[in-house]
């Protein structure tokens, strides 16, 4: 079999949405796996719709998915080869000028078909298709036409893109024809759906690549999404980067439409959250703990490499994306904890305010201050007071994190630290001293 060369050719007219992410992947995954070459092609000949913003957007949003590509073009730098393959056609009589633009001449008999690598054969009656627009006045090519004079300029292979497209392939056909090209292969990959089955769109919570990075997915999660988009492997779910390469090819395609369930990708993330590199974990943790606004860096900095890294093995238990996780560190930070409804009855019981005191200057006086340390201490003492942890152990998580639920009460107590620890617990005792909890 020759070189596979597929190509991933967004309109930068918008961000790089699911879809498009999808398509991308797609395509990525099908070079990699045959070991072929994955080409990025920027379709900017509409110069209203098109911006540089739009540009920088979908090469980032590529880069953070890990989607890198072996060659770059951008259509604009390629005008005069359209315009040469124009006047190919004008010279053959298969392409006319009329207003200043030049329009392609489609036969109006026949058929054309598309023989489709996931479709089959799909055949269009000529007699329904339109003259169309290859060169405007104002010079610039159209989609239809660049995109066959740069797939084929660009020796692609096949041509892997939405079932949206499916209606240009014969207008496409027929220009190769016309221009005497050899036809590349076509895999029109299927639709994706809300969960409510209609067409994909940001009401289903489906939003821009950069978007979700900001939310707090991972990028590995997003990649095993986006490839269960129309894709599978018998009904495994959980896929690293190297299976997928290994795994992937359009025999795993489906025909039917891919539904795009948030819950999924949250339950995805989790599971890549919690594979995550601890390192790492620790680090991406500690930006988003800035930029949810619940610490400064430097606050953030003093916590140090350790505490960071606990803290992000801990968290990444009970949260799904690390939004969630930096929400659920406020704890770690000096600070009023925005407490929760519950925490009033949790927090209303007089009689706790004395165990609470106690306690506190148990830990004041704590040396040890690691979880067993910790556990050690408060034990003791409430063995002192004849109490049993569970009287005790929610009311004190509340006081301390500002949560009903968190990780082990003394991982939690350990990592906010003595200072923290004790200024909290002496809080909710004074205030359930008060009988206002
Ligand atoms: N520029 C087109 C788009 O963004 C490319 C379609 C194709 O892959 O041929 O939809």
């Amino acid at each position: 079999m020759a070189e596979v060369r597929v190509r991933f050719a967004p309109s930068p007219t918008g961000y790089l949405h699911v879809g498009g992410a999808r398509t991308a992947l797609f395509n990525w995954l099908y070079a990699r796996h045959h070991r072929g070459t994955f080409i990025l092609r920027i379709e900017d000949t509409d110069r209203s719709r098109s911006t540089e913003e739009a540009i920088d957007q979908i090469l980032e949003s590529m880069r953070w998915l890990g989607l890198d590509w072996d060659e770059f073009y951008r259509q604009t730098d390629r005008l005069e080869v359209h315009r040469r393959a124009a006047e190919e056609l004008l010279r053959k009589g298969a392409a006319y000028e009329h207003e200043g633009a030049v329009w392609f001449r489609i036969p109006r008999t026949g058929v054309t078909v598309v023989e489709d690598l996931l479709l089959g054969r799909v055949e269009f009656k000529n007699s329904e298709l339109k003259d169309l627009v290859i060169l405007r006045s104002d010079g610039t090519p159209t989609y239809n036409f660049a995109c066959v004079v740069d797939d084929s300029d660009m020796g692609v292979t096949h041509v892997i893109r939405g079932d949206d497209h499916l209606n240009n392939t014969p207008k496409q056909i027929l220009i190769y024809r016309a221009l005497g090209r050899e036809l590349p292969k076509f895999a029109h990959l299927p639709m994706i759906l809300g969960p409510d089955k209609t067409k994909l769109s940001k009401r289903h919570g489906a939003v821009s690549v950069l978007e979700y990075r900001r939310r707090g997915f991972l990028p590995e999660a997003l990649v095993n999404f986006f490839a269960r988009l129309g894709w599978s492997h018998g009904d495994q779910e959980i896929f690293s980067r190297e299976e997928l390469i290994e795994l992937f090819d359009l025999a795993g395609v489906g025909k039917s439409a891919a539904v795009f369930d948030e819950q999924k990708l949250l339950w995805i993330n989790h599971e890549w959250l919690r594979r995550a590199d601890l390192g790492r974990l620790a680090r991406l943790l500690s930006e988003f703990i800035v930029q949810e606004g619940i610490a400064t860096e430097e606050q953030v900095a003093a916590l140090g490499e350790g505490k960071l890294r606990r803290a992000a093995e801990l968290l990444r238990e009970r949260n799904k994306t690390l939004v969630a996780m930096a929400q659920a560190a406020r704890f770690l930070f000096p600070g009023e904890l925005p407490w929760p409804e519950e925490a009033s009855a949790l927090l209303g019981k007089t009689e706790l305010a004395t165990p609470l005191e106690e306690i506190a200057a148990a830990l004041e006086g704590c040396e040890d201050f690691s979880p067993q340390g910790v556990e050690r201490a408060v034990r003791a003492k409430l063995k002192e007071l004849g109490l049993p942890l569970k009287a005790v152990a929610q009311p004190m998580r509340v006081a301390i994190t500002g949560r009903t639920v968190s990780p082990g009460l003394f991982d939690v107590i350990s990592l906010a630290g003595r200072e923290l620890a004790v200024g909290r617990l002496r809080a909710a005792a004074r205030r359930l001293g008060k009988g206002d909890g």
